[in-house]
């Protein structure tokens, strides 16, 4: 039988970290390097057939423009070989939504790219990650997970890059999916799409950027004056993203800064920083007099994302913006 081959590039995080003791206190993420990884998966017997480049050996909390340049030119160069079947990414979970989101937003929905992390390090008690590794070898060499864009496989789940989020900090069912649940149920032996394919044959939503504009996020909070949004735009903010109370609200002073950020050509987009926090326009905040673009169902972290790639693509006005956000 033919084993489908699966690149496997690894950027560190849990999945390839040491917990030290059993007790995890101590705890380093990164340390198990690529060829490590590899040969104790291909001693689970998986039927796929491994190999692996290493791109980072970072916890995700320090993954950025470096690392991402990277990752999508491995990727591209591992789509575009008729070999591969599929790739998957090793990750920390802290950030693998933001990573998950930009490669999909800048690559084809064509072959699974598949991110896969651990809540619980290789050498703790009950770790996860080999579970998850094979649950993401079943994912990529799967047909059926191709046109479906870039996936996350945590906890015998498979999520779409664009709903995914991590909602607990240590349990090993930490990640959801906002507004749709999983895509899918995965086991090392089993896998069941819950729909077809929702982006078979689509293309990159944009280009790869030359370089990520600087877009800052603001976490709103009670008894809060405009001094932050002054902070922002003092240090270079090209881009302002509202972490906002609620649907996304925020004080009168805020929200006055905020609009005459947008009125001198600084985007702004109103999220939300409640977990499930659906963002929609012109409810208690009027975004058509203030200018402002509503983040539907967009996290910040992932709101910032996409307006980086909007300014980056020289996106501008509120209402193509909107637009933007409006697709999923
Ligand atoms: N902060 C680390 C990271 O995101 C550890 C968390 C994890 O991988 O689960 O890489």
């Amino acid at each position: 039988m033919t084993q489908p081959r699966i690149m496997i590039l690894a950027t560190g995080g849990t999945i390839a970290g040491s917990a030290g003791s059993a007790l995890g206190r101590g705890y380093r993420a990164g340390q198990l390097g690529i060829d490590e990884l590899v040969s104790a998966a291909r001693e689970l017997g998986l039927v796929a057939d491994l190999s692996g480049e290493e791109i980072a050996a970072v916890g995700s909390q320090d993954i950025g423009w470096g690392e991402w340049q990277a990752l999508y030119a491995a990727i591209t160069r591992a789509i575009a070989d008729p070999a591969v079947a599929g790739v998957i990414v090793t990750h920390g979970t802290d950030t693998a939504e933001e990573t998950a989101w930009l490669l999909d937003l800048t690559l084809p929905a064509g072959k699974p790219v598949v991110l896969v992390g651990a809540m619980r390090p290789a050498d703790a008690v009950g770790s996860d990650g080999m579970r998850n590794f094979a649950n993401a070898v079943r994912v990529a060499g799967d047909t059926g997970a191709h046109g479906r864009g870039v996936m996350v496989v945590m906890g015998d789940a498979v999520f779409a890059a664009s709903d995914v989020r991590k909602a607990a900090t240590s349990n090993i069912d930490a990640f959801k999916g906002f507004p749709r649940g999983p895509l899918g149920l995965v086991s090392p032996a089993s896998l069941d799409w819950f729909a077809p394919a929702a982006k078979a044959g689509e293309q990159a939503r944009f280009t790869w950027p030359e370089a990520l504009p600087r877009v800052e996020i603001l976490y709103a909070h009670a008894d809060m004056d405009a001094q932050p949004v002054a902070s922002a735009l003092a240090i270079g903010a090209v881009g302002l993203v509202l972490a906002g109370l609620g649907q996304g609200n925020a004080s009168a002073p805020v929200l006055d800064a905020l609009q005459s950020a947008s009125r001198d050509g600084v985007p702004v987009v109103r999220a939300s920083r409640v977990d499930e926090g659906y963002v929609d326009r012109n409810v208690e905040v009027d975004d058509d007099a203030r200018g402002f673009v509503a983040a539907r169902s967009f996290n910040p972290q992932k709101a910032r994302i996409l307006l980086q790639l909007l300014i980056a693509g020289g996106v501008t006005g509120p209402a193509a913006m909107q637009a933007a956000f409006d697709r999923r």
